[in-house]
């Protein structure tokens, strides 16, 4: 049997998989981040977690077909990473400094990406060759695979869907520093903001006024029970995004189009609703392209970053 360990390097955990390349998920582990000095040990400490594995399994290392890297920022194609502020990061060649430390196959590459790519191999996008995948978390990341393969561009930028500028009156900073990116909208933190910013201006009864600490979760789930004002929230945010994923789609015209991330948990309305949409701004011919949830959650990182091996 031939192995490849998956990594997805997150800024306060790294999980590190223990894959066939058939793609079943052997074991899982997580281990802490290393911020210390810049993060000048993280690879040292995922290396020498990974040879440690192979030891105590005794899994002969030329059965090993690599290790695949997911980082939180921008991986151009040589894995060169200019910055990447959740790590301490800069200016670093990883798969250069990881050849430096382990004598096994590396391939780095954009965390939601690779996730892009891990649902395409073992997830929602199985028996597709184009997908394209947008998460939803803190922030908003995507990934566009295309004939198999991500397309992370010449800055190690491409799938950025999160900061594709879609309002031009925007006030507040987007984390890119950019005023207006989808992100701002669409994202856990985005729904949140809104919602405070229309229960400020409006009169209206709703139970989300009954939330101390508003969260993305108890907004789509009063939706689902019929709250006025968090339907309204729901309707907007999906709308801002079915744009956005219609321009992606007259540019790649995926097969299928992949919703991930810790949103994607409200289910069936979020997709529903995307697709009521989509449908009325997308070009005739990508209309009926399937919106589906994804099906990985947090493992689909570590499964791209294997099947970026080969
Ligand atoms: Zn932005």
């Amino acid at each position: 049997m031939k192995y490849g360990f998956g990594v997805d390097i997150g800024g306060t955990t790294i999980k590190i998989g223990l894959f066939s390349v058939d793609g079943d998920l052997l074991e899982k582990w997580e281990i802490p981040t290393n911020k210390t000095d810049n993060g000048k040990y993280i690879l040292t400490e995922i290396a020498e977690f990974i040879d440690h594995t192979i030891e105590s399994k005794n899994i002969d290392k030329s059965d090993v077909i690599g290790v695949g890297l997911g980082v939180p920022g921008p991986v151009n194609k040589n894995g060169y990473v200019s910055v990447c502020v959740n790590l301490g990061w800069n200016s670093i060649n990883v798969e250069e400094e990881f050849h430096k430390i382990s004598d096994l196959p590396v391939k780095v590459g954009n965390d939601a990406n690779v996730a892009a790519l891990g649902e395409m191999w073992q997830g929602a996008g199985k028996g597709y060759q184009d997908v394209l995948m947008v998460t939803l978390g803190t922030g908003v990341g995507g990934g566009c695979v295309l004939n198999g393969k991500v397309i992370s561009g010449i800055h190690g930028a491409g799938g950025e869907i999160g900061h594709m500028p879609v309002k031009d009156d925007e006030e507040t900073p987007c984390n890119c520093g950019n005023h207006g990116c989808l992100e701002q909208y669409v994202s856990a933190t985005g729904i949140v903001t809104q919602a405070k910013k229309l229960l400020d201006m409006d009169e209206r009864p709703s139970s989300l006024r009954d939330y101390d600490c508003l969260e993305a979760k108890h907004i789509y789930d009063e939706a689902k029970k019929g709250d006025v004002v968090a339907n309204e929230l729901v309707d907007s945010t999906c709308k801002i995004l079915a744009k956005a994923l219609a321009q992606v789609c007259s540019v790649i015209d995926p097969e299928i189009i992949v919703i991930g991330g810790g949103v994607s948990k409200a289910g069936d309305i979020l997709t529903s609703r995307i697709s009521k949409f989509f449908k009325e701004y997308a070009f005739h011919a990508c209309k009926n392209t399937p919106i589906v949830l994804a099906k990985l959650e947090n493992d689909a990182g570590m499964y791209g970053c294997v099947k970026s091996l080969f």
